[in-house]
């Protein structure tokens, strides 16, 4: 099917949803939906978790009773894709805390992980799945991957530690792909959802 016919929504509590919308639109979305409620779900063929504060957006997320209609969706096997927060949202495991948010990828994450004086940079990424030149990769306060289970796939490393990562219909990547002109990872993540229908 063409990528015309496809609503792909944003989760709009927190974080760069107008640039996620845009790096969509450009992949070939023809109908982004900004999520802030649960009806906004209807219908969606997949869903982008953007950055921003992950303990605040998982609150938000309970308080729009937002969590367990996502987690089913989720579990349904329809496209997520999380950045940088949204990838601590997916996870299952977060280190040095109790609690987990949407709780469905098979992986151990660890919030901040590249340390105060690299609070944000740039890093060109050698990403598996995307062709041609490296992935300019916008890394803020970025959480890393510090265990995945046996059904993840890797998808790319830096300075040795997981930064992108696949689980079925669940992508997650420490950085934040909206930031740049680069929307391969969006349509990376399109492509999925193509496959999925
Ligand atoms: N460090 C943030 C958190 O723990 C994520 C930072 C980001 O999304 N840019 O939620």
């Amino acid at each position: 099917m063409s990528t015309d016919q496809l609503r792909v929504g944003v989760l709009a509590l927190q974080g760069a949803v107008t640039e996620h919308s845009g790096a969509l639109i450009k992949a070939g979305v023809k109908e982004v939906v900004q999520v802030k409620r649960p009806q906004h779900l209807e219908g969606l063929d997949g869903l982008v978790l953007p950055g921003g504060e992950s303990t605040t957006i998982g609150k938000l997320m309970n308080q729009y009773e937002l969590m367990e209609p996502i987690r089913k969706m989720g579990q349904a096997g329809i496209p997520l894709f999380g950045t940088c927060a949204g990838l601590i949202l997916l996870a299952s495991r977060i280190q040095n805390q109790q609690w987990s948010h949407l709780g469905l990828m098979d992986t151990l994450v660890d919030r901040n992980s590249f340390g105060r004086q690299r609070e944000s940079f740039e890093a060109n990424l050698q990403v598996d799945g995307i062709e041609g030149d490296p992935f300019p990769a916008v890394f803020i306060r970025a959480p890393h991957i510090i265990e995945v289970g046996p059904t993840v796939k890797v998808l790319s490393h830096y300075d040795g530690r997981i930064v992108t990562a696949r689980q079925d219909n669940l992508l997650a990547a420490s950085f934040h792909p909206e930031l740049t002109d680069d929307s391969r990872l969006h349509q990376y993540f399109v492509q999925m959802i193509k496959q999925n229908r």
